[in-house]
């Protein structure tokens, strides 16, 4: 037998715990590759903690480096800062990858197969906000700076070329805004053609596209694109409209890839309407697992975890609420850890 690997897990907020139970059954099917050190964050982590990235969790990913994350509830307006977006400075995971594929055949959109990558890290993301008072009124101005440089677009996109290439993918798509936004969004598709001219050309296309023209041709004609590279803001925003392709935010994974660690997330958030009632589809998130098994170079418990998802849904037609089925969290994933066993 294997020896397990050491593994942070946290499953965060809202309907967190449902999928994350769901996705720790269908591990288990696939003979409980890891071992957990759980932990908390977020909303959880102000709970229980009084603090919503506790320096336990901090310290337990430092060691594991690697974790699966439930999605982490954060407070619009005022109220604590995003723990997703401190974790990614605390481990500088500046690559984003979210994979987009087509699981139910037969949809408005077939055969989709997009990868977007985010850079993770700088632009507008960086939370460097400020108010000016005018007059009494002490948001009479709010003024937020983005910060994008030369190596942190090297990073992400020299990741997502050497990964492209080693899925066989052919064309990189930069998205941005280099009309308007010339120095904040310029430096990272001039950062791309100097990269790509420099060590990529002979293996991979590259082009680029406006990132409003971007999602009108997403709806469009999506399978004119192969892999999307763009800044953080634009990614967070693309990589929801990729997954409104494929049937809605319960089907996307994310990889937090960086230099001290991997975190593994669903891309969808705590889903506070539908926390509690047993409906959520953890889809997402075990395909989050799925990426994280891969990452540590455990492919067939990988393609055996992707095979029955497939399975569950396309043979055996169970799907939750979202998918227009009638299954709830628990018949699904019964369904699932039965495919895992028995093929
Ligand atoms: P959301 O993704 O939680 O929900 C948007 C809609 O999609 C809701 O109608 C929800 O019911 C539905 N949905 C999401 N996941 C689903 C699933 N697995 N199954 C079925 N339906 C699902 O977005 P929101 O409501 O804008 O955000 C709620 C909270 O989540 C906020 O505090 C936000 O900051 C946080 N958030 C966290 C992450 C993360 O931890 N990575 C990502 C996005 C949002």
């Amino acid at each position: 037998m294997t020896p397990s690997i050491p593994a942070t897990l946290i499953a965060g907020d809202g309907i967190g715990p449902e999928i994350m139970e769901a996705t720790l059954a269908a591990l288990d099917a696939l003979g409980d590759p890891f071992d957990w050190d759980a932990q908390v964050a977020g909303l959880g982590g102000v709970k229980t903690a009084g603090d919503p990235l506790p320096a336990a969790t901090l310290a337990s990913i430092r060691t594991t480096r690697l974790a699966l994350k439930g999605p982490l509830e954060t407070p619009s307006g005022g109220g604590y800062r995003s723990s997703n977006v401190r974790l990614r400075e605390a481990f500088k995971l500046y690559a984003n990858m979210r994979p987009t594929k087509t699981l139910i055949p037969g949809g408005r959109y077939d055969n989709i197969d997009l990868l977007v990558f985010r850079e993770n890290v700088e632009g507008l993301y960086m939370g460097y906000e400020h108010y000016i008072p005018i007059d009494g009124d002490p948001h009479a101005v709010a003024i937020a700076t983005g910060v994008n440089t030369r190596q942190g677009a090297r990073n992400i996109l020299d990741y997502t070329f050497r990964t492209a290439i080693a899925l066989g993918r052919k064309k990189v798509t930069v998205v941005h805004k280099a009309n308007i936004m010339k120095a904040l969004t310029g430096i990272f598709l001039e950062t791309a053609y100097m990269l790509h001219k420099e060590k990529y050309a002979d293996q991979i296309a590259l082009d680029d596209v406006i990132v409003d023209a971007c999602c009108m041709k997403l709806v469009i004609n999506p399978w004119q694109f192969d892999t999307l590279v763009t800044t953080n803001l634009f990614g967070d925003i693309l990589s929801d409209l990729a997954a409104g392709l494929v049937g809605g935010l319960g089907m996307a994974p994310g990889a937090n890839i960086g230099e001290d660690a991997a975190i593994f997330e669903a891309v969808h958030g705590s889903a506070p309407d539908i926390a509690g009632k047993g409906i959520a589809n953890p889809i997402a998130l075990m395909l989050a697992a799925a990426l994280m098994l891969d990452h540590v170079d455990l492919h067939d418990k990988a393609n055996r975890l992707r095979q029955a998802i497939s399975d569950t849904l396309n043979v055996d037609h169970i799907r939750t609420g979202d998918l227009g089925g009638r299954a709830n969290t628990q018949r699904f994933t019964d369904a699932i850890v039965s495919r895992i066993k028995n093929g």
